[in-house]
């Protein structure tokens, strides 16, 4: 398999080229020349299989022939260790809960396979990766805890000091080992700005290989079509139902896309909802055809707050441009604050269930969809992208009640802070990364 990019014009790359330089030289991001498929009779024998096996199998058709098969295995198994309920709450409404893994958000699962599949190319390089990237919490902590303990692999990660919240900030600086944590004295565009200038540094990439590990990388995309693949075969085989709808809580729109790959893989999915929040470009676009991205707006579902979503190019692309064909899969509908905190109480009332107001987005726009009568008795699925306890301040809000706390959360915020304090200059920033180590 090849990985073309989105803008045409660089050579086609190995995934391990992909993998290693994440945003392709002319700027576009990178999606497979073709996308694979699976066969009916390949279907019917995944139906029961755990998640690992329908992961490797998509694995296999993505990267098979660049890694030997029983290391691909291992990779997955290692990636993968903890489970990917699919709650029921009625006959025909399901929440898939992606909030399993060490950071309680489905950041996970692109993350840990990113960071597998870098060391791995690394070590085959027998170079050093140095992974950079800046945060305002979410994407930070997953690829800390993804990368943490990879050979070949080390992260360093810039957040703003104060603006992130106590839990995400123990959460960035307590993975130790090959994660460092580097806290600015100022706010996420200078994080934002310190990286990008790190990239273009030329003395830096005489001595560094530098990477980045944001969703952008077609390495954390694939294991994204995974529990979308595993959803709609356990449906089908727990509850008869043959095809599925997804309600997939969008900001940068790389879940959504991934959900495209399962889609055209064969896995039996019908249709998406792409509900996003206030920041709503992609859902005009679905309307009207003109995509016009407007500045970000700051909403109580914070990790949703893009407006100018990057995985847009890759949905682009893979619909020809056409708003109409997009609009046959994607159905987009924005939800605002104030639905979202009717929908926690109102979903808590209904069903006793606590959910995380990204995943609350998503419930009320496939409730919002299935009033108005198309598609009507299907089984719709809600992807939980984050554990409540993640939003405990929405919560409280929304809920008068007490949120339990999971233990992997608590012994995190028990963790020692190991973090190091630098200013907004770039000098910083340069002298830091020209003091590690260069080789493996
Ligand atoms: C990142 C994130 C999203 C948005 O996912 P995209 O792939 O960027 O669309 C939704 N919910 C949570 C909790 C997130 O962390």
């Amino acid at each position: 398999m090849i990985y073309f990019s989105t803008n045409k014009s660089s050579v086609p790359v190995s995934i391990k080229k992909a993998t290693l330089e994440g945003l392709a030289p002319d700027g576009g991001l990178y999606i497979p020349s073709e996308i694979p498929h699976f066969s009916p009779e390949e279907l019917a024998l995944l139906e029961g299989a755990t998640f690992n096996n329908i992961a490797f199998a998509i694995a296999k058709k993505f990267i098979g022939g660049e890694i030997p098969l029983n290391q691909l295995s291992d990779m997955i198994e290692s990636c993968y260790p903890f489970d990917t309920p699919i709650v029921k709450l009625d006959i025909e409404t399901f929440i898939e809960e992606l909030f399993c893994g060490p950071t309680l958000a489905f950041k996970d699962y692109g993350a840990r396979f990113l960071a597998r599949l870098t060391g791995y190319f690394a070590a085959e390089e027998e170079q050093l990766i140095t992974v950079l990237v800046a945060t305002s919490g979410d994407t930070g902590s997953a690829v800390a805890y993804g990368f943490q303990g990879i050979p070949n692999t080390r992260v360093v990660l810039l957040y703003p000091s104060g603006k992130v919240s106590r839990l995400q900030e123990q959460q960035l600086t307590t993975a130790g080992d090959n994660v460092h944590a580097l806290e600015v004295k100022g706010d996420f565009d200078d994080c934002q700005r310190m990286v990008k200038q790190a990239f273009i540094d030329p003395d830096l990439k005489e001595r560094l290989t530098l990477t980045s590990a944001n969703s952008i990388n077609i390495s954390r995309l694939i294991p994204q079509s995974f529990y979308y693949a595993w959803a709609s075969l356990q449906l089908k085989e727990l509850y008869g139902y043959h095809d599925s709808l997804f309600s997939v809580p969008s900001g940068n729109y790389g879940n959504l896309t991934a959900g495209i790959l399962a889609k055209r893989m064969g896995f039996p999915i019908s249709h998406f909802i792409a509900a996003s929040n206030a920041n709503d470009s992609v859902t005009r676009y679905l309307d009207d055809g003109r995509y016009d991205p407007r500045p970000t707006i700051t909403t109580r579902s914070t990790a949703m707050d893009v407006g100018n979503p990057s995985n847009f190019a890759r949905l682009n692309y893979f619909y020809g441009n056409d708003h109409r064909a997009m609009g046959k899969d994607i159905t987009g509908i924005a939800v605002s604050d104030e639905e979202t905190f009717a929908t926690i109480r109102l979903v808590y009332d209904r069903f006793g269930y606590i959910m995380d107001p990204h995943t609350a987005v998503a419930f009320r726009a496939l409730e919002r969809y299935r009033a108005s009568g198309i598609h009507a008795h299907k089984a719709g699925i809600v992807l939980s992208t984050a554990h409540p306890a993640k939003f405990l301040e929405v919560l409280q809000d929304a809920l008068d009640k007490e949120i339990e706390i999971p233990e992997r959360l608590l012994d995190v915020l028990e963790k020692k802070k190991r973090a190091t304090l630098i200013s907004s200059e770039y000098s910083e920033l340069a002298s830091f990364l020209n003091e590690l180590k260069q080789s493996p």
